[in-house]
C-alpha cells in the first residue's frame, strides 16, 4: 500500500514525497484510516517503527480539513494536545509535525520544563494548533492560566509507559480532566508496553478505541544484533575504550545507570581523546541541545546517557548501542537497543554485565526470551595495560601466565571497587584514542588535536574479537577471574 491510498491531504502527500518516504510502516498503514475517522486508538509500539507519523499525518489530514472557527477572537487555540515524556521527545514530536505540516499552514509548539516559560505562553498567545507538551511544565501553564485547553478535540499520549514511570499519572489524569469530553475529544494513547496501569488508564481516557500492536511488546527489534561481555565493574571503562577502537562503532549511545556516572564516564572518554557528550536530566536544555545536535551531525561519536534522557531520541544511524550499566528495569533494554537498527538498518547491542548485574541479566533473557551469547574479553592492546592497571585493585595472587612477559602480574587487577574508576591518574593520563572526531574547543569534546595512539603490537584495532590470552581465564589486564553467566 501506497500513501495516496490511505486518502491523505495532497499538502501532506507533497511533504512525505519530499522526505523520501515510499510507503507506510505497519503501524502507520494501520493506524492512519481510523485515526482519519475520527476513532480512539490504542497503540501498542516503540520508538522507531513510525509511530509519530503514524498519528500525526492523520492528525494533520484532519485538521488541514476541518474548518477553524473565525469568530473567535484572538489567536488559535490548540485543537490537538500531544502529551510527551521527556523534552527531547517532545521536541521531535514538535519537529515532526513541522515536517509533514510544512505545506499545511498548521502551527505548532512545544512546551517543556527546564527552560523559560516566556517564549512558550508568547508562541502560544500568537495561537497554535498543534501543542506538544511534558505534562510538568503544562500543569504549570494551566494554573497559571496561560494556556486554554477547551478547543482540544484530539488527545495523543505518547509512550505512556515510560509517563508512568516518571510519575506522571496524576498529571496526566489532571490534564485529561481539563480537556473536552468524548465524543467532542478524540483520544490516542502510545505505549511500548501494555502494563496494568496503562490498561486502567486506556480503559479511563479511551472510547472503543481500535488496537493496534506492531512489535510484539518487549521483543528486540530482529535487525539488532546482540552481544553480551561479562566484566568486572572496574574494567568497564577498559573494555569500553578497547571497543571504540573499532572504526565500525561510527556513531554510539552508551548508556549508564546514573547521572553521576554519565558525566564521570563522558570526562574519561574526553580525557582519553574519545569524542563524547553526555545528556542527562541535570543538564539544562540548552547543554542537553548542544550535545544532540552535535551527536547528530556527527561531530561527536559518543552519546552517554542515562534512559530518561534517551527516551525516544531519534538519531538516523546509530550503530552500536553500549549497555555500559545494564538498566534495573528490562523493558528499558528494548527501549535501549532500539536506538540502533533504526528504519530499516542494521544495529548492534553491546551489554555489559557486571558482577553484580547478574540478577539484570536474567530479567532481560527473561523479558525478551532470548539468551543473549556471551562474547570472550579481547586482549588488552600494549598501550592501555597501564590503565587496565590503574582500574583495578591490587591482585591478590600472582597471575601464573601473564601474556605480556615482563609486565608485573598484578596487571590482571582484582575484582573490588576502586574511587577513580574513570578518572586516569595523573602523570598516566591516556593519550588521545584512535578515532578521535571532536572539533577543537567544541563544548564536550577533547579539546587535543585528535591523533592516533601509538600501537605497540596493532593489537588496538582488535575490538570483539574473541581471544582471550590464556586459557580458562579472561584476557591479561581484566583480572583473572573469568565470570560468567551465574543463574
Ligand atoms: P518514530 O518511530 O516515529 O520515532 O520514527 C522512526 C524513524 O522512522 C523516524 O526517523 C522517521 O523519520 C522514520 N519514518 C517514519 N515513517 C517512515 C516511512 N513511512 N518511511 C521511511 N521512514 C519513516
Amino acid at each position: 500500500m501506497a500513501f495516496p491510498a490511505l486518502g491523505l491531504a495532497p499538502a501532506i502527500l507533497r511533504a512525505l514525497l519530499e522526505e523520501g518516504y515510499e510507503k507506510p510502516t505497519p503501524i502507520q498503514a494501520q493506524a492512519i484510516g481510523p485515526v482519519m475517522e475520527g476513532k480512539d486508538l490504542l497503540g501498542c509500539a516503540q520508538t522507531g517503527t513510525g509511530k509519530t507519523a503514524a498519528f500525526a499525518l492523520p492528525i494533520l489530514h484532519r485538521l488541514s480539513s476541518a474548518p477553524v472557527d473565525k469568530t473567535r477572537r484572538g489567536g488559535a487555540i490548540p485543537r490537538v494536545l500531544v502529551l510527551a515524556p521527556t523534552r527531547e521527545l517532545a521536541n521531535q514530536i514538535g519537529e515532526s509535525f513541522a515536517t509533514y505540516g510544512r505545506h499545511t499552514g498548521l502551527v505548532h509548539t512545544c512546551v517543556f520544563g527546564g527552560v523559560s516559560q516566556m517564549r512558550q505562553v508568547k508562541a502560544l498567545q500568537r495561537g497554535v494548533d498543534v501543542l506538544v507538551a511534558t505534562p510538568g511544565r503544562l500543569i504549570d501553564l494551566m494554573e497559571q492560566r496561560l494556556v486554554n485547553l477547551s478547543g482540544v478535540g484530539i488527545f495523543v499520549l505518547d509512550e505512556a509507559d515510560r509517563m508512568l514511570d516518571m510519575g506522571f499519572i496524576q498529571p496526566i489524569r489532571r490534564i485529561a480532566a481539563a480537556l473536552p469530553t468524548t465524543p467532542a475529544r478524540q483520544t490516542l494513547l502510545f505505549s511500548a508496553t501494555m502494563p496494568r496501569e496503562i490498561m486502567h488508564l486506556a480503559d479511563s481516557l479511551l472510547k472503543n478505541p481500535v488496537k493496534i500492536a506492531v512489535t510484539p511488546v518487549a521483543s528486540a527489534a530482529p535487525l539488532i544484533e546482540q552481544s553480551l561481555y561479562m566484566v568486572p565493574r572496574m574494567k568497564k571503562a577498559l573494555l569500553l575504550r578497547i571497543l571504540l577502537r573499532d572504526e565500525g562503532m561510527s556513531r554510539v549511545v552508551v548508556f549508564t545507570k546514573t547521572k553521576h556516572g554519565a558525566d564521570k564516564l563522558c570526562k574519561h572518554l574526553v580525557t582519553a581523546g574519545v569524542s563524547a557528550v553526555a545528556i542527562h536530566g541535570n543538564k539544562a536544555q540548552n547543554q542537553r541541545d548542544r550535545a544532540l545536535d552535535a551527536f547528530r551531525i556527527g561531530r561527536t561519536r559518543i552519546l552517554v546517557a542515562t534512559d530518561v534522557a534517551a527516551r525516544g531520541l531519534d538519531v538516523d544511524a546509530v550503530s552500536h548501542v553500549v549497555n555500559y550499566d545494564l538498566p534495573v528495569e528490562p523493558e528499558a533494554y528494548v527501549h535501549r537497543i532500539g536506538r540502533t537498527g533504526r528504519a530499516g538498518a542494521t544495529g548492534q547491542a553491546i551489554s555489559f554485565c557486571g558482577e553484580d548485574e547478574r540478577d539484570q541479566l536474567r530479567r532481560i533473557e527473561r523479558l525478551t526470551a532470548k539468551r543473549i551469547d556471551i562474547t570472550p574479553l579481547p586482549p588488552v592492546p600494549e598501550d592501555l595495560l597501564t590503565f587496565a592497571e590503574e582500574s583495578s585493585v591490587r591482585e591478590p595472587r600472582q597471575a601464573p601466565h601473564s601474556s605480556h612477559p615482563g609486565r608485573s602480574a598484578s596487571r590482571g587487577g582484582g575484582y573490588a571497587a576502586r574511587s577513580s574508576e574513570h578518572a586516569p591518574r595523573q602523570g598516566h593520563a591516556p593519550r588521545a584514542e584512535h578515532h578521535t572526531r571532536a572539533a577543537p574547543g567544541e563544548a564536550g569534546s577533547t579539546t587535543a588535536a585528535p591523533r592516533s595512539e601509538p600501537r605497540g603490537d596493532g593489537s588496538a584495532r582488535t575490538s570483539h574479537a574473541p581471544k582471550p590470552s590464556r586459557a580458562g581465564g579472561p584476557p591479561a589486564g581484566f583480572g583473572k577471574k573469568r565470570m560468567k553467566r551465574r543463574y
